[in-house]
C-alpha cells in the first residue's frame, strides 16, 4: 500500500498534557509521520480516569470532542463551569481509518434519491435526508473560513459534476429534481448540462448535472479540528493515545460506570462513544451481520492527467459509478511530479466496486491490501472517459484502500447503544455508551453533524437534563428508532 505524502506546511502547535500547555512550536510537516498528532501519546502512562472515552479518532471522533469542547467553552461562557475530562484512543495512527484515505470529497447530494426518501419515510425525512449533508458541510466549511484554514485543508468550492450515463438516468434524476423542488428543497443552484456543452468544456461525451460541493483533504481538516477543540477552553481536557486499540468495554461498580481496556491499561470512564466506524462490530457484536454495519472496502487511485486541466474542470467529479477530483496543483503533491508535469494534475479518483466481485468488497477489513482487478478497471477509467486528456496505458501513482462501514439502508446508526437492532429495544445494560457510525461511504457530508448530536447527548448527560431530538437530524439515524427501517 503507498500513502499519498504530505505537503510542506507550517502548523502552530501548542502541545499540552493533560490540557496543560508543555510548548508552543511551529512544525512543518513533511510526511505522516511528521503531522502533530500522528503518534501522540503511544508510548508512557495511559490516562486512567476521563468523564468520556471517544474510541477511534477519525471524522467522528475528532467532530464528537470538537462539540464537547465547544459545549464545555459556552457553558463556561453562561457562568456554568462544568470541567469535562474526554480521552480519545485510536488503534493506529491518528486518522489513520476512512477518514484519512478517501476520495475527500464533501459532496451533499442536492436532490438525489429524493422520491424514494418521501415514498420511504414521508416528505419531513425526505426533506431532512437532504438538508443535514448540507448543514454539515456548510458548518464544516465555516469552521474552515472563520479560522482561515482553506489552504492548509486544501479546500475547493468548485461544486460536484456529476456525469449520466443513460437518457433513463436523466430521466430519474429530473423526477427527484422537481418532486424535491416542489417539495421546498432549495435546488436553485443546480444546472443541468447537455452532451455537446459537456464534451466542448469539458471532454466528456455525457449529460451532466452540477450541483454546489466542495473537496478537501479530511485529515488536515480532522487535525486542525482536533488542535481547535485541545485549546478552546480550560473546562474541556482532553488526551489523545494513538496506537492503542480498545479491546473491550466492561462495567465497573463504581462512581465510573465503564472500563475501557486497552493493551496498555484501562481507563476509566462514564460516558463512551464507539466512532469505530467498519470495525463497530468488534466491540459491538450485535452490530455485525447484514442488519449491522457491513466493513467494506474502497479503494483509490492517483492518477496524472496528460495535460493542465482549465479552471472550470477544477470541481470534485462523480457517476458512472466513480468519483473523482483534480488536487489543487499550487501547494500539494502535484509539485513532487517531474519538472515538465507540474502543472497537470494528479486526479484522486475512486469506485468501480462492482468490478470487487460478487460481495462488492464487502466483508473485508484488511485496507493493507489492493485489490489488482479493481485497479486495473479504476486506471482504464479516466482515459476512457476523458480521451484527450488522460493516456490510456498510464500506471497509477499512487493506490490504496480503506474501509468504510455500510449499512442495509445506507444510513448511520446515531444515538445510545441498543441490544437490538431491529427493534431499537435495550434493557439499559449499555447506558453510558453511543455509537455514530455506518454511514455507507458517504460520511463527509454527515459524520460532522451526527457527532454532534452526540456530543449533545453526552452534554446532556454529565448535566442531567434530557436530550431532545435537533430538527436538522433524520428521526431514523437514531439507534432507537431503527424499526422505522424500510429497506
Ligand atoms: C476509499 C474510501 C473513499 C471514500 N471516499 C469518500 C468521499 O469521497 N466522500 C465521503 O463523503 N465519504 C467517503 N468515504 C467514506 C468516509 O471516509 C467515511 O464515511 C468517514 O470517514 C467515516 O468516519 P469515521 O470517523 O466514522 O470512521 P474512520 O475514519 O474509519 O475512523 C474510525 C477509527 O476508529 C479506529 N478504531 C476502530 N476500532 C478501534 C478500536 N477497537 N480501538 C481504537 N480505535 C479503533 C480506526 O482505526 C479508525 O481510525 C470513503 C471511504 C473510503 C474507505
Amino acid at each position: 500500500m503507498v500513502i499519498a505524502d504530505y505537503e510542506l506546511v507550517n502548523i502552530e502547535v501548542e502541545i499540552r498534557n493533560a490540557g496543560e500547555i508543555v510548548c508552543d512550536v511551529i512544525l512543518v510537516v513533511g510526511s505522516s509521520h511528521c503531522l502533530p498528532v500522528a503518534n501522540a501519546s503511544s508510548i508512557g502512562p495511559l490516562t486512567e480516569d476521563a468523564d468520556v472515552c471517544i474510541i477511534g479518532a477519525g471524522m467522528t471522533g475528532i467532530s464528537a470532542t470538537y462539540h464537547l469542547a465547544k459545549a464545555m467553552e459556552k457553558l463556561g461562557l453562561e457562568g456554568l463551569s462544568l470541567e469535562v475530562k474526554a480521552v480519545v484512543l485510536e488503534a493506529r495512527e491518528f486518522c489513520s481509518g476512512a477518514t484519512g484515505r478517501n476520495g475527500g470529497h464533501l459532496t451533499p447530494y442536492s436532490f438525489f434519491n429524493y422520491r424514494e426518501y418521501e415514498k420511504k419515510y414521508g416528505t419531513i425525512e425526505a426533506l431532512k435526508s437532504l438538508q443535514i449533508e448540507n448543514r454539515t458541510a456548510m458548518a464544516m466549511v465555516s469552521i474552515i473560513q472563520e479560522h482561515q484554514l482553506a489552504d492548509v485543508v486544501d479546500l475547493v468550492a468548485g461544486g460536484h459534476l456529476m456525469l449520466i450515463s443513460s437518457e433513463e438516468e436523466y430521466a430519474s434524476l429530473k423526477e427527484d429534481y422537481l418532486a424535491a423542488s416542489r417539495a421546498g428543497l432549495n435546488v436553485g443552484d443546480v444546472e443541468w448540462l447537455p452532451e455537446e456543452d459537456v464534451d466542448r468544456i469539458y471532454g466528456a461525451s455525457y449529460s451532466a448535472v452540477r450541483f454546489p460541493a466542495f473537496n478537501f483533504w479530511p485529515l488536515k481538516f480532522v487535525t486542525q479540528l482536533y488542535l481547535l477543540a485541545n485549546s478552546s477552553t480550560p473546562h474541556f481536557t482532553l488526551s489523545l493515545h494513538t496506537h492503542t486499540p480498545v479491546t473491550s468495554v466492561t462495567p465497573l461498580s463504581s462512581s465510573r460506570i465503564w472500563s475501557v481496556n486497552t493493551p496498555r491499561g484501562s481507563v476509566k470512564c462514564s460516558h463512551v462513544l464507539h466512532a469505530t466506524n467498519g470495525y463497530a462490530s468488534h466491540l459491538l457484536p450485535q452490530f455485525g451481520g447484514p442488519s449491522g454495519i457491513i466493513p467494506t472496502r474502497g479503494q483509490i487511485v492517483v492518477m496524472r492527467a496528460a495535460t493542465p486541466v482549465n479552471d472550470s474542470w477544477k470541481a470534485s467529479w462523480g457517476g458512472l459509478d466513480h468519483y473523482w477530483f483534480p488536487r489543487p496543483v499550487n501547494g500539494s503533491i502535484s509539485d513532487h511530479g517531474p519538472e515538465d508535469e507540474k502543472e497537470n494534475p494528479v486526479v484522486i479518483l475512486g469506485g468501480g466496486r462492482h468490478i470487487g466481485g460478487p460481495a462488492f468488497e464487502q466483508y473485508e477489513t484488511d485496507d493493507s491490501v489492493v485489490n489488482t482487478a479493481l485497479g486495473e478497471e479504476l486506471r482504464a477509467f479516466l482515459p476512457e472517459t476523458f480521451p484527450h486528456m488522460f493516456n490510456k496505458g498510464e500506471d497509477a501513482e499512487m493506490e490504496w484502500t480503506g474501509i468504510m462501514g455500510y449499512t442495509s439502508m445506507a444510513d448511520p446508526f446515531v444515538g445510545p447503544v441498543v441490544e437490538h437492532l431491529q427493534s431499537g429495544a435495550t434493557s439499559g445494560i449499555f447506558a453510558g455508551q453511543y455509537i455514530a457510525a455506518g454511514y455507507s461511504g458517504h460520511g463527509m457530508p454527515r459524520a460532522f453533524s451526527c457527532a454532534e448530536a452526540i456530543a449533545n447527548m453526552i452534554t446532556a448527560a454529565i448535566q442531567n437534563k434530557s436530550w431532545s431530538t435537533p430538527e436538522w437530524l433524520p428521526k431514523r439515524y437514531l439507534t432507537k428508532n431503527r424499526s422505522q427501517e424500510k429497506n
